[in-house]
C-alpha cells in the first residue's frame, strides 16, 4: 500500500524541530515560516507543551465525552478568559472542518433554517457543509453541492445589504473568515464585519467565525474579528489551538440553547487534547504571545512592504500576505534550497504566506527581509 498522494512534497524531510527551526537527518536547520499550515503557535516542541502532554499520556490518554472531564472544564475557563469569551459555551472536535461543519449544523438547528451565506474567496475545510460553502470548486464533489448556498463578494456592502434583501428569511448561517487565509491573506474591513454583524442580528442569522487560521492569538488578538469590535454567534479554532495536536474547537454564544443530540463526537475533547490545548493557552498567556506577535509582525509588514517586487502585503501580526510581482513557485523552492527558509504559498500564485510561531524572533524575521531582498532583485 502506498499513502495517497495530498499535496505536492517539498523536497525536506525533517526529524527534529525546535522553536522556529526544523532539522533534516543531516542537521541542517530550517527557518520555517510556514508552521505546517499556521498550525504551530507556541513554537515547535515546547518544553511546557512537551511535559503537559507527556504527563497527561502517562496518566490517562483518552475516554470519551461519556465520563466526568474536568480537564475540559479547566480548559474552557483559560480559553474563555484568554479569548474574552467567557459566557460563551465549549465544544470540542478534531480539526477545522468539522469545527465549521458542527456551526453549521447547530445554527441550522438553532433557526430552523438551511441556507448559507458565504463569501468569495472563503475557505472553510473539506467536509460536506464546509467544502459547499468554500470558493474553490475543484474540491467541491457533486455530493457537496447539493447544499443550499448564498455566495457575495467579500467587502461588497451593498451586494451584501442586496443579499439579506432578497435571501434573509431563508439563512441559518452567515460565514466568514476572520481573516481569509487560502486566498492569501485578505481581511474582511471592519465596516463589512459590522454591517454583517448588523444584518445577521436583524434577520435571524447566526454569524459563525471561522477563526481557524486568524484564531489562537496569530494576529495579535485572540481572534482576528476583534479587530472590528463585533461578536459572533459561533467561533470555531482548530490550528493554533494545539500547535501541532490535532484539537478544534466551537465557542457557542449564550443564545444557544444546548440539548443532547445536537453535537456529538467520538475523539473531541478527550484527555490528551485538552492536556495539549491547555499546554498552548497557558504558554500563549504566560509568554504575552499575542503581544509579541503584533511588536514582531507590524514591523516586519512594514519592511516587506518596502521591498523591490512587492505589490502588496496584508495582514495582521504574525498572519501576513505578501503579494509579489511574479509568481512566487520558484522563489519558494530557492528559498528552501539555498537558504533554508520555508514559506507557504495561497490560492493566489503571486502571493506567499507568512505565519510563522507566535514566538519567532525579530532576528529571524530580519534575516528572512534580508534574504527575500536579495532573491527578489535577482529575477
Ligand atoms: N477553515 C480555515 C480558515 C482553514 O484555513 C482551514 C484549513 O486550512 C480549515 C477551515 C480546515 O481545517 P482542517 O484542515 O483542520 O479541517
Amino acid at each position: 500500500m502506498n499513502p495517497f498522494p495530498v499535496y505536492p512534497l517539498f523536497d525536506l524531510t525533517p526529524v527534529r524541530a525546535e522553536g522556529s527551526y526544523l532539522y533534516d537527518a543531516e542537521g541542517r536547520a530550517y527557518l520555517d515560516l510556514y508552521g505546517g499550515h499556521a498550525v504551530i503557535s507556541i513554537g515547535h516542541s515546547h518544553p511546557h507543551f512537551v511535559k503537559r502532554i507527556g504527563e497527561q499520556l502517562e496518566r490517562i490518554a483518552f475516554y470519551s465525552n461519556s465520563v466526568q472531564m474536568p480537564l475540559q472544564d479547566e480548559l474552557a475557563e483559560v480559553l474563555g478568559e484568554l479569548s474574552g469569551y467567557p459566557d460563551y459555551q465549549w465544544f470540542m472536535v478534531s480539526t477545522g472542518a468539522e469545527a465549521n461543519e458542527n456551526a453549521l449544523k447547530l445554527a441550522s438547528f438553532h433557526t430552523g433554517k438551511h441556507k448559507v451565506l458565504c463569501f468569495t474567496g472563503g475557505w472553510h475545510g473539506r467536509t460536506s457543509a464546509a467544502v459547499a460553502v468554500t470558493d474553490d470548486p475543484p474540491i467541491v464533489a457533486p455530493l457537496n453541492a447539493q447544499h443550499a448556498i448564498h455566495r457575495v463578494a467579500l467587502n461588497d456592502v451593498h451586494a451584501l445589504r442586496e443579499a439579506f434583501d432578497w435571501d434573509g428569511e431563508n439563512l441559518c448561517a452567515a460565514i466568514v473568515e476572520g481573516i481569509q487565509g487560502v486566498a492569501g491573506v485578505v481581511e474582511p474591513t471592519v465596516e463589512f464585519l459590522q454591517e454583517l454583524r448588523k444584518l445577521c442580528t436583524e434577520y435571524g442569522v447566526a454569524l459563525v467565525l471561522d477563526e481557524v487560521q486568524s484564531g489562537a492569538g496569530r494576529t495579535g488578538r485572540y481572534f482576528a474579528h476583534q479587530w472590528a469590535g463585533i461578536r459572533p454567534d459561533l467561533i470555531t479554532l482548530a490550528k493554533g489551538l494545539g500547535n501541532g495536536y490535532p484539537v478544534a474547537g466551537l465557542m457557542i454564544a449564550p443564545s444557544f440553547h444546548a440539548r443532547y443530540g445536537l453535537l456529538g463526537t467520538t475523539f473531541g475533547g478527550a484527555h490528551l487534547a485538552c492536556a495539549a490545548a491547555l499546554a498552548v493557552a497557558e504558554v500563549t498567556r504566560d509568554s504575552q504571545l499575542m503581544a509579541h506577535a503584533s511588536a514582531v509582525g507590524e514591523p516586519w509588514i512594514e519592511d516587506l512592504r518596502g521591498l523591490e517586487g512587492v505589490v502588496e502585503v496584508r495582514g495582521r501580526g504574525l498572519m501576513i500576505g505578501v503579494q509579489l510581482d511574479r509568481p512566487v513557485a520558484e522563489l519558494r523552492q530557492r528559498l528552501l534550497r539555498e537558504h533554508g527558509i520555508l514559506v507557504g504559498s495561497a490560492g493566489q500564485k503571486h502571493t506567499i504566506r507568512l505565519l510563522p510561531a507566535l514566538s519567532i524572533s525579530a532576528d529571524d524575521t530580519a534575516r528572512f527581509t534580508e534574504v527575500f531582498e536579495q532573491e527578489l532583485k535577482r529575477r
